[in-house]
């Protein structure tokens, strides 16, 4: 049986019973239910489906482990946490998250002006909120706006301008300032494939002699109260944490010797995001534990305060991926598989057949289970013949057209008859066998990872996991773009069933796309996000809520900026027959996906 790694990636989100992956929280529905339900009342596929007790279930555990590991180590400081807005955006995934960690006073990190204002409109009452990243004048004004509004702010400069900018409107406005963090730039850098935020030569943050020339401009216009936090961020993904706790030392030892230089106030260090999640269905990629994550980081800043003689500072932390990612499963369903609409009644036997047919019939003929897997092989090297006899003009297109239809009969009869009882046979052949899905979403748009960094992104299907899967499978995704498609990897394979999409429907989920995805995602091909929905849990009962439609494609056009009214007149101008007209004003009024025909 095949649980496509459910044990490695699924952190018990999830359960396979009676052939099908179901939530693992009562009423314990199948995934698949929940699509047909939704379809059922004319949503089309792709969908995303967001299920915000997997994202409280993150956040209760980072606080839990963190304060479990304070308390183990007497530390005498607090752990706060702030969401990177830039991981999720989406009111679907944020409400409930705000709305679900009030009592938490979890806050928002901000990279952007548009970041901050989503922050200063959302954030829960009290909570933090950090902005970092680059800023003008403008950002630093809205600051003070936040701060002016009761939030509890702090503005982490990149760069002694920003710093320069904000006692400049410090003393423009004649407001309270909000609070001031150092974002340090540290020789030590990150782990992974996302490692570039660290690092001496990284984009962000205050090399040594800037932190000391910030610190002596802090003190020089009397703004020390405002200096209260130290920042750092080493890169999302890390697999290994040693990067982590270098980075901890590095900015503990600047943390203690600002404060034994006179910075007062100062009084928490910011480790960032950089948390892992486990992606991977095969083995576990991820290096260590959130407990072993925790201790480290409490126990280093204790070690580094005890010694220095200072306090101990808060510990904040901008974890993003770790949050978002688990909540989120993208729906995707099969609309067709390359090779499986061949049967014999795809043959077009001539009265008089080339030799090498002959051969091919009477291995279609006479393969048993003794001889299945030689004439297997028999078959591709037939095919590779008639190939080559096709391009040297020997034979003709309905000939090799039987070839083709021939050695996949065979093929799929020989693994029926093996039976196979693991996959060590199949892997030897799976290169030349594999089936194409053609699954009816946008990679670009809806997996933007894969397409940019080549990260995977668990994938299994939602029904007959009770029967092994035999079909080494690429995936192909809608858009016309050879990059939209994921690969056959015969060191990670993925395996999928052989289905008759006459006689059934076959759905893929795509899990852990909760962060970072959706606002990545791109409209290529012009195809817009899924339709997505949250399921909310209460009372041993689900329901759906927050539907959001996919757009139509006319709004795809109006994103464009053109003129829609002169693009429609265009269109409608030239059809006289009323019922046309009601067609494409139907096309035009849904989004461009393909659409399955349903089975009922
Ligand atoms: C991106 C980012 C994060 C979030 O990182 P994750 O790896 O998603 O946890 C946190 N802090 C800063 C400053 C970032 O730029």
């Amino acid at each position: 049986m095949n649980n496509y790694g459910l044990d490695i990636w699924g952190d018990d989100n999830f359960i396979i019973q009676d052939g099908v992956v179901k939530l693992n929280i009562s009423p314990y529905p199948a995934v698949v239910d929940i699509v047909k339900e939704l379809r059922a009342e004319g949503n089309k596929c792709p969908l995303l489906l967001r299920f915000p007790h997997i994202t409280q279930k993150q956040i209760s555990k980072l606080y839990t482990t963190f304060n479990d590991t304070i308390k183990e180590y007497d530390y005498k400081a607090s752990f706060k946490a702030l969401f990177p807005l830039k991981v999720n955006q989406n009111p679907n995934f944020l409400l409930p998250l705000l709305k679900n960690s009030e009592e938490l006073n979890y806050g928002l990190e901000a990279g952007s002006k548009a970041e901050l204002i989503l922050a200063m409109a959302y954030n829960n009452k009290n909570a933090p909120i950090t902005v970092n990243g680059f800023k003008d004048k403008e950002i630093i004004t809205l600051g003070f706006i936040a701060k002016q509004q009761g939030h509890n702010i702090t503005l982490t400069i990149e760069g002694i301008n920003e710093l320069k900018t904000i006692i400049e409107v410090y003393n423009e406005l004649n407001l309270p300032c909000p609070n001031i963090g150092l974002r340090v730039r540290l020789h030590s850098s990150g782990d992974g494939i996302w490692a570039k935020s660290g690092g001496i030569n990284s984009k962000f943050g205050l090399s040594a002699t800037e932190i000391l020339d910030a610190f002596e401009l802090v003190k020089e216009y009397n703004m020390l109260e405002s200096l209260t936090m130290i920042h750092f961020h080493i890169g999302s993904s890390m697999s290994n944490i040693s990067p982590l706790k270098k980075a901890l030392k590095e900015s503990g030892h600047i943390y203690a010797q600002l404060k034994q230089l006179g910075a007062n106030n100062l009084k928490a260090i910011n480790i960032g995001g950089g948390l892992a999640i486990e992606y991977s269905q095969f083995q576990s990629k991820k290096q260590y534990s959130l407990a072993e994550f925790c201790s480290d980081v409490v126990f280093t800043l204790k070690d580094i305060a005890q010694k220095n003689d200072v306090e101990e500072p808060d510990i904040y932390t901008e974890s993003g991926r770790f949050i978002a990612a688990p909540n989120t499963i993208l729906i995707t369903p099969v609309l067709e598989l390359f090779s499986s609409d061949y049967d014999e009644n795809s043959l077009r036997p001539k009265e008089v057949n080339p030799e090498i047919i002959k051969e091919l019939y009477s291995l279609y003929n006479e393969i048993k289970v003794k001889t299945a897997r030689e004439y297997m092989h028999d078959s591709l090297d037939h095919l590779e013949s008639i190939l080559t006899l096709f391009d040297l003009g020997y034979v003709d297109l309905q000939d090799r057209s039987n070839a083709e239809v021939l050695t996949h009969l065979i093929i799929k009869k020989a693994i029926q008859l093996l039976e196979f009882k693991d996959y060590t046979e199949l892997k030897n052949i799976e290169q030349k066998i594999q089936e194409k899905y053609l699954l009816n979403f946008s990679i670009f748009q809806s997996l933007p990872d894969f397409w940019g960094i080549g990260q995977n992104f668990p994938v299994m299907p939602l029904t007959k996991l009770n029967t092994i899967p035999t079909r080494s499978s690429t995936l192909w995704d809608i858009t016309c773009d050879s990059d939209g498609e994921i690969p056959f990897n015969p060191k990670e394979p993925l395996y999928l069933h052989d289905v008759d999409l006459e006689k059934e429907e076959y759905f893929l989920g795509f899990f852990l796309v909760g962060a970072y995805q959706d606002i990545l995602g791109m409209k290529h091909n012009l195809f817009t996000s899924p339709t997505e929905v949250n399921i909310d849990f209460e009372k041993d009962k689900y329901k759906l809520s927050s539907l959001i439609k996919s757009q139509k494609t006319l709004d795809i056009f109006e994103d464009l900026d053109y003129d829609i009214e002169d693009l429609q007149n265009r269109l409608f101008s030239k059809i006289q027959d009323e019922n046309l007209k009601d067609i494409l004003n139907n096309y035009l009024n849904d989004n461009g996906y393909l659409k399955t025909t349903e089975i009922k």
